[in-house]
C-alpha cells in the first residue's frame, strides 16, 4: 500500500487572497503596518502562531494575541467570502487516486481541523482522505510529527509514503519522517527553492502527479526486487 499526503494551502486550494487580506486586517487592528505580500506567502503552511511570530520579527512576543485576532477575523471573512478555489486538476486527480486499491490519501496541514473541514468539506472532498493531520494535534511543519502520525494511523511504511506540497517546510517535514518529497510549482514558495529542501521533483501540473508516482513506484519495486534477489 502507498500513502500520499497532501498539503492543503498552496497545494490543493489557493487560499492566498483570504489569508493575505486577513493578515493585513489583523496587523491594522493592532496598529501595525502590514507585512509585504511575498513575506505573507512565505509563511503560509506554518502553524498560525509560528507564522505570525515570523511576520512580527522583533515583536514576536505579540504573536499569541495577534493569532487570536486573526482567527476571529478569518472566521468572519470565511462566512462572507467565496470558498477558496481548488487548483486546476486537484479534484480530478484526488478523486481518481482515491479510487485506486493500492493508494491511500491523507492531508498534512498547518491549518486547524476546523479550517480543513470548512474548505475541503466545502468542496465535498473530505471523504477522499483517510487520515487528516492538523495543527490541532501536532507541532508545526517542518517537524515530522504529522507525517509520522499519518503513517502510524494507516500502517504504511515511510518508504511507501510521499508528501506533496508547495513549501520548503513540506519537503523538510517529509524528509525528516523518511518519506518522499514531491514539490508543486503552483503554490507559495518559489519552485526553485524546493529541491534544496529535499524535493525529488517539482511538478508543474496536478495531472503530472499520477504518472510521476507510477514511475517512482515502479522503479522502487524493481530496485527492491534486485536487492531481494541479491540477498537470497
Ligand atoms: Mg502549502
Amino acid at each position: 500500500m502507498k500513502l500520499i499526503l497532501f498539503d492543503c494551502d498552496g497545494t490543493l486550494v489557493d487560499s492566498q487572497n483570504l489569508i493575505v487580506s486577513t493578515v493585513e486586517a489583523t496587523f491594522a487592528a493592532h496598529g501595525l503596518a502590514a507585512p509585504p505580500r511575498p513575506a505573507v506567502l512565505g509563511i503560509i503552511g506554518l502553524s498560525l502562531e509560528m507564522a505570525i511570530a515570523r511576520l512580527l520579527g522583533a515583536d514576536a512576543h505579540r504573536a499569541d494575541e495577534m493569532a487570536a485576532s486573526y482567527r476571529t477575523l478569518f472566521l468572519a471573512r470565511r462566512a462572507t467570502e467565496p470558498l477558496e478555489p481548488l487548483y486546476p486538476g486537484a479534484r480530478d486527480v484526488v478523486t481518481r487516486l482515491s479510487e485506486r486499491d493500492d493508494v491511500l490519501l491523507g492531508i498534512v496541514t498547518g491549518k486547524a481541523r476546523r479550517g480543513v473541514d470548512a474548505v475541503i468539506g466545502g468542496h465535498e472532498l473530505l471523504d477522499r482522505f483517510v487520515t487528516i493531520q492538523t495543527a490541532d494535534d501536532a507541532p508545526s511543519k517542518p517537524h515530522p510529527a504529522m507525517v509520522q502520525q499519518a503513517i502510524a494511523e494507516t500502517g504504511v511504511e515511510p518508504r511507501d509514503t510521499v508528501v506533496v506540497g508547495d513549501t520548503t517546510f513540506d519537503m523538510e517535514m517529509a524528509r525528516a519522517a523518511g518519506a518522499g518529497a514531491i514539490g508543486v510549482g503552483w503554490g507559495y514558495h518559489p519552485p526553485h527553492t524546493l529541491p534544496d529542501a529535499g524535493a525529488e521533483t517539482v511538478l508543474s501540473s496536478f495531472h503530472d502527479l499520477p504518472p510521476w508516482l507510477d514511475r517512482r513506484w515502479n522503479v522502487s519495486e524493481a530496485t527492491r526486487n534486485i536487492i531481494g534477489e541479491g540477498a537470497a
